[in-house]
C-alpha cells in the first residue's frame, strides 16, 4: 500500500496549470495506491477528487473532520455551510451563484460611465496590448488569463503605477490598488497600520461591520505586521485597499494565500462592498468558483505568456468565459443545486458535446435551470 499526499498543489498556478497538476496527481492512482490532498480551490478539488472530507471548527482552537462525502455532495455542503447528516450549520451564510446574466442588474443603479483608452506596454521582452474599454459603477470586472499574460501589468497601468508606452494618462479617477505581491515594511501592529492608512474607514461602523469584522481582523489586530502569515497579510491588504476612498478598486489576486472558507468570506465582502458603495472593481482571480461568483463582466488576456498578449475590452460573463475556456480547451457545466461551475473531465461525453456546440461555459439553458429549480421547491 502506498499513499501520496499533496498539500495545496494549486498555489501560485493559473487555471490551466491547476488542471494539469490535478491530472498528473490522478495519474498516480493504482490498485494499491491512494492519494490525500488538501486544496483550497474548489473547482480543482472537484476535478481532482473521488471523495471529500470537509473540515470545520474554530481556527487555532479546534477542528472537526466530516465523514467522506461524494465530491459533489462534499463541495455543496461546504458552500452551503451546513452538514445535513449532522444537522449542523458551521457558517451563517451560503455562497450562491447568479442564475442568469442579468438577474441582479435590474436592481443596480449604473449611472456613472468610465473608459480607458487603447494601451500598449513593453516590459523587457514582453509586450501587452490592451483594447480600449468602458465600464460603469456598481460593476465588478474579473481579469482572466494565464500566468505571464500581463494582468498585473494592466492593473498597474490603471492604477498609474506605471506609464503606457505613449505616456498618456490612463484613468482620471481615484483608484485604490491591492498589489499581487504584498511586502510590508510597516514597523508596528495591524491596528497602527490601519489607523495610519485608513483611519476614517476603520472607525466607521458600516465599514467595520461590512469589511473589518468578516475579514476577522480582530484576531490579529495587535500583532506586528512584520510577523503576519501570508493569509493574514492578504486579509489586511484587502481591508486596506477597500478602506481607501476611491472610485475604482483594483484587486490583484485577493484569494491567494486564503483558505476556501476565507475565499468565500473575502468574495462576499468584496462584492457587497463594491455594490453597496456603487463603486467599480477590477479583480484578478484564478479560482474559478470565485471568479464566477464575482464577475459581472470579464476581460480576457490571451497570447503567448512572457512574450506578447492582448486584453479584450470588458465583455459579458458568458462570452468572455467562453472565449477564455475555448483557448484552454476546458468546458464547465453547472451544478443543478447551487449553479456552481464544475469542470468536465477531459474527453467525457459532456466535454465533447459542449466543445462541438461551442458552449465551453455551461451547456444548460439558463431559462431551463430556472424552471427546474422552481419545480423542485
Ligand atoms: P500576470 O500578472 O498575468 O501573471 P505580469 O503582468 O506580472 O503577468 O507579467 C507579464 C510579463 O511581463 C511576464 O512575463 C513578466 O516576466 C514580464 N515583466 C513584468 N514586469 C517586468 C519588468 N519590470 N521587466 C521585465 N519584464 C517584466
Ligand atoms: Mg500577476
Amino acid at each position: 500500500m502506498c499513499t501520496y499526499m499533496f498539500d495545496e498543489p494549486s498555489s501560485y498556478l493559473d487555471i490551466r496549470q491547476r488542471l494539469t497538476a490535478a491530472r498528473m496527481i490522478r495519474s498516480l492512482l493504482g490498485a494499491d495506491r491512494y492519494i490525500i490532498a488538501v486544496e483550497h480551490d474548489l473547482s480543482v478539488l472537484d476535478y481532482l477528487s473521488d471523495f471529500i472530507c470537509c473540515l470545520y471548527g474554530k481556527p487555532s482552537v479546534y477542528g472537526v473532520v466530516t465523514m467522506p462525502y461524494s465530491v459533489r455532495e462534499g463541495i455543496n455542503i461546504f458552500l452551503d455551510g451546513f452538514i445535513p447528516t449532522e444537522n449542523l450549520r458551521f457558517r451563517e451564510d451560503a455562497l450562491t451563484f447568479k442564475l442568469s446574466e442579468n438577474a441582479e442588474e435590474v436592481l443596480l443603479d449604473r449611472t456613472r460611465h468610465y473608459q480607458y483608452p487603447k494601451l500598449s506596454k513593453s516590459l523587457g521582452n514582453f509586450k501587452l496590448d490592451v483594447e480600449a474599454g468602458t465600464f460603469t459603477n456598481s460593476e465588478i470586472i474579473v481579469m482572466l488569463g494565464e500566468n505571464g499574460t500581463g494582468k498585473t501589468t494592466f492593473v498597474r497601468l490603471l492604477a498609474g503605477a506605471i506609464e503606457p508606452d505613449d505616456k498618456t494618462q490612463v484613468l482620471k479617477y481615484n483608484v485604490s490598488l491591492k498589489p499581487q505581491k504584498i511586502a510590508p515594511k510597516f514597523p508596528g501592529t495591524v491596528r497602527m497600520l490601519l489607523l495610519k492608512q485608513i483611519k476614517a474607514a476603520f472607525m466607521h461602523p458600516q465599514f467595520t461591520s461590512d469589511v473589518v469584522k468578516p475579514m476577522n481582523i480582530e484576531s490579529i489586530v495587535d500583532q506586528e505586521v512584520q510577523t503576519l502569515s501570508g493569509g493574514e497579510l492578504q486579509r489586511v491588504a484587502i481591508v486596506l485597499a477597500l478602506g481607501k476612498p476611491a472610485d475604482i478598486y483594483l484587486l490583484d489576486e485577493p484569494s491567494s494565500f486564503l483558505d476556501s472558507e476565507q475565499r468565500i468570506t473575502a468574495s462576499k465582502v468584496i462584492k457587497r462592498y463594491i455594490l453597496h458603495s456603487k463603486k467599480t472593481a477590477f479583480v484578478i482571480e484564478h479560482d474559478f468558483i470565485m471568479a464566477t461568483y464575482l464577475a459581472d463582466r470579464v476581460v480576457v488576456f490571451q497570447g503567448q505568456p512572457a512574450v506578447h498578449a492582448t486584453a479584450t475590452p470588458p465583455q459579458s460573463l458568458l462570452t468572455g468565459m467562453n472565449q477564455f475556456l475555448a483557448s484552454l480547451e476546458i468546458t464547465f457545466r453547472r451544478d443543478p443545486t447551487n449553479y456552481r461551475p464544475r469542470v468536465n473531465k477531459f474527453d467525457s461525453v459532456k466535454d465533447r458535446e459542449q466543445k462541438s456546440s461551442g458552449s465551453y461555459f455551461f451547456l444548460e439553458d439558463v431559462a431551463e435551470d430556472h424552471s427546474a429549480n422552481r419545480n423542485k421547491k
